[in-house]
């Protein structure tokens, strides 16, 4: 008769995983495997930073090997492709199989595009860590398109009024190359349209002290904040809303919030059968 298997996997090594890998791990916890997709921990609140170059270079990643070493568990690179809990069996993308005891998904969320028209041709995410350089670069040549065309500024569309669309927009606004004019206080060189499809500011808080906080230090640095307004389409150059109104924007960011899981298994909503 062959041995159950004694594993215990984590897939996904973010916020929650990677904590929760060494947490058991330290306790004594296993065996123990952490799988992910990449081969760094990064700790992704910090990624709207490097999205806006308020924070050069890298986020101060840690190799999932080093974890692995440091608290005696084992780690695989590799993307969870299948799940049959009946056997209590995972699969990755490169086939390999794992049978466990206990597993948990730590997967994430990604964001969702709605169904709205445009949005993965043309809106740029902040999901993963490439796509805090790859949104940095569309920035900088949205300025210096904007640049080439004086007094005309950048424009930049952020829909979503989340802590991403929230952090990022602040960030952006108070990026050194964009008030390098000591004279104002208000970025001349650049327009941001913060854009919320609820009637509230920023949904994601009910404390309504909070919200007006960063309402009005959003406001000081000149980010023009929109509710109430779906958008119907993103474009090259703009986004339609559903009420008819248009913005420009040299850049539009998605932060639509976020859904999970990642891993493309079929889920079920807590509360359902
Ligand atoms: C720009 C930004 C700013 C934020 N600011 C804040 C903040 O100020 N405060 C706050 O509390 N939260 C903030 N958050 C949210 C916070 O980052 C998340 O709540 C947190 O990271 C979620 O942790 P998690 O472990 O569930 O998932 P994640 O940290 O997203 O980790 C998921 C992991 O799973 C891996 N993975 C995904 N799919 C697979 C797969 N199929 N196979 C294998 N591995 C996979 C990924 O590579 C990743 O390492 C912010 C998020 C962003 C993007």
């Amino acid at each position: 008769m062959s041995e159950p298997n004694q594993e215990i996997i984590i897939v996904g090594g973010g916020a929650g995983g990677a904590e929760l890998a060494v947490r058991l791990a330290r306790a004594g916890c296993g065996p123990l495997r952490l799988i992910d997709q990449a081969a760094s921990h990064v700790w992704k609140p910090r990624l709207h930073e490097l999205a806006a170059g308020a924070r050069k270079g890298e986020l101060g990643e840690i190799p999932y090997q080093d974890l692995a070493e440091r608290w005696g568990f084992v780690f695989d690179q590799g993307a969870l492709a299948d799940l049959d809990p009946e056997a209590k069996t995972i699969r990755l993308d490169d086939d390999s199989t794992h049978d466990y005891r206990l597993l948990v998904l730590a997967v994430g969320g990604v964001t969702p595009d709605l169904g709205v028209e445009g949005v993965k041709e043309h809106a740029v995410m902040l999901d993963r860590y490439p796509d805090a350089p790859a949104l940095y670069q569309r920035f900088t040549a949205a300025l210096d398109k904007a640049a080439a065309q004086p007094p005309r500024p950048a424009r930049v569309a952020i829909v979503g009024s989340g802590l991403t669309g929230v952090e990022l927009a602040g960030y952006l606004a108070s990026n050194p190359e964009v008030v390098a004019n000591p004279d104002s206080e208000l970025p001349q060189t650049l327009e941001i349209h913060l854009i919320e499809a609820s009637s509230t500011f920023m949904p994601v808080t009910d404390d309504d002290r909070t919200r007006e906080d960063v309402r009005s230090r959003l406001a000081d640095l000149g980010i023009r904040i929109h509710t109430g307004q779906k958008i119907a389409q993103v474009q090259a150059d703009g986004v339609k809303t559903e009420s008819g109104d248009r913005f420009d924007a040299d850049m539009t960011v998605w932060a639509a919030g976020r859904v999970g899981p990642a891993a493309g298994l079929a889920h079920r909503r807590a509360g359902d059968q």
